[in-house]
């Protein structure tokens, strides 16, 4: 069985993630999507619990989708996986250089590591999660971007 792994903060999901999620189960049988409880420096707006829980009820009606979550090295929650893919998404040439950097540090630390890169579609290619919660923040329109549920827990999060 093919399985690869979807990491990201996903601090919240968005249709950009899942067109991917939906791109990636036409090429492998399972799809596991890991959260990253560290994002960085930043603090992020969801807990990892409330992020897998979005992405879980996000993704519910792929069978090949599971959600988990990961703390600390990439490399070493796909080694705990057995799981040696890793899928990202490629969304303009400013996602290049650091998907560039993750993917050859990533293989100088496991040499079977290997990224494929999905290109969503055109409709998504702007779309981040940061954009998503700056118009929340600021009372916009968001249904194009996320799910209805993930669109209510924004409003819950931002209602001032
Ligand atoms: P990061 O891991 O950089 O914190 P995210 O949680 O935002 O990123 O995204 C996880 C993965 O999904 C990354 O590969 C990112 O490029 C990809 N991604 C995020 N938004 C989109 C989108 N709109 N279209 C395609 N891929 C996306």
């Amino acid at each position: 069985m093919r399985t690869a792994l979807y990491p990201g903060s996903f601090d919240p999901v968005t249709y950009g993630h899942m067109d991917i999620m939906e791109r990636a189960i036409k090429v492998f049988d399972r799809l596991i999507v890991t959260v990253a409880r560290d994002v960085g420096s930043k603090e992020p707006t969801f807990t990892v619990e409330e992020r897998v829980e979005m992405i879980e009820a996000c993704a519910k009606q792929w069978e090949e989708v599971t959600v988990g979550s990961f703390a600390g090295l990439l490399v070493d929650c796909a080694r705990a996986c057995g799981v040696h893919t890793v899928i990202r998404g490629l969304r303009a040439v400013t996602d290049f250089e650091y998907e560039f950097q993750m993917a050859l540090t990533n293989r100088s630390l496991d040499p079977d590591f290997e990224c494929i890169y999905l290109m969503p579609s055109k409709d998504y290619t702007y779309l981040s999660s940061t954009m998503v919660k700056e118009i929340a923040r600021l009372g916009g329109d968001i249904s194009p971007f996320v799910p209805p549920l993930v669109e209510g827990k924004l409003r819950e999060k931002f209602r001032s």
